[in-house]
């Protein structure tokens, strides 16, 4: 843990905290590296943008493409708790272990006891809303009201600009938490292109956040963070994710 500040588990909480949502049963905990961050930049509520393959070191890498997190952004280095992108968004959204959630595939979070922060907050009239794959969405439906989906494609770069006007779309009912996901970096990744490829990639994503930005509320805390280290090639120190956390009226200026 010491290479770390914190581990993805301890995002939930540290959400549920801020829009005061109780979140039992998580194994994550609160932590002040992250929650004192989060209560700095947040009066009406968080935007949690899921970056897949956005590993700690290829973050490193790829910020020169990303201006807009990067130049206003805290950077923390975060423990990833598994490999896989489904399991991995489960335990940043309820903050258990896979082993404690066992959601393994899509279909599983219809079956899993475990609540995740966003069904924590619907429960207590706290509004929130989440953009992700259709199938995802799909599952999603029943217990969170705003939720949108964006079919499966094979263009990537559409793929993310579409979650992103959905995003945009559902911001108009001031949620107090949103979560959404991007997925170019990790499809290229996967695709075996090029670094500038990936850096393409990136920088596109790092658009929509901006974009996102301009149509939340300055006092938004946005954080980025990624799913897993990437895929395919890694060095020995790749083992976390990076998490980045903002005003989302700092990127605006
Ligand atoms: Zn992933």
């Amino acid at each position: 843990m010491s290479e770390y500040n914190c581990s993805l588990i301890d995002i939930a909480p540290a959400i549920a905290e801020l829009i005061g949502v109780p979140l039992p049963g998580a194994d994550g905990v609160v932590r002040p590296e992250l929650s004192d961050l989060m209560r700095r930049c947040s009066r009406v509520g968080v935007v949690l943008i899921i970056v897949d393959s956005l590993g700690y070191s290829t973050y490193q890498r790829l910020k020169p493409s990303m201006p807009s997190v990067s130049v206003k952004g805290t950077l923390l280095r975060c423990e990833a708790v598994t490999d896989h992108t489904t399991p991995a968004i489960a335990s940043i959204l309820s903050g258990c272990y896979p082993r404690t959630h066992r959601v393994l595939t899509t279909a599983d979070m219809l079956t899993s006891s475990i609540k995740s922060v966003l069904e924590r907050a619907e429960e207590c009239g706290v509004k929130s809303a989440v953009v992700i794959e259709a199938d995802g969405a799909a599952a999603m439906k029943t217990k969170i009201e705003l939720s949108e989906g964006v079919p499966d494609s094979r263009d990537i770069i559409a793929y993310d600009a579409a979650i992103k006007g959905h995003a945009i779309d559902l911001l108009e009912h001031k949620p107090a938490l949103m979560v959404l996901h991007f997925r170019a970096i990790d499809r290229y990744a996967h695709e075996g292109r090029s670094f500038d490829d990936l850096a393409f990639a990136a920088g596109s994503i790092d658009r929509h956040i901006a974009e996102i930005c301009r149509h939340t509320l300055a006092d938004s805390c946005i954080i980025v963070c990624g799913d897993h280290p990437i895929h395919g090639k890694r060095t020995e120190d790749d083992h976390g994710v990076a998490l980045i956390i903002f005003r989302a009226g700092d990127v605006c200026d």
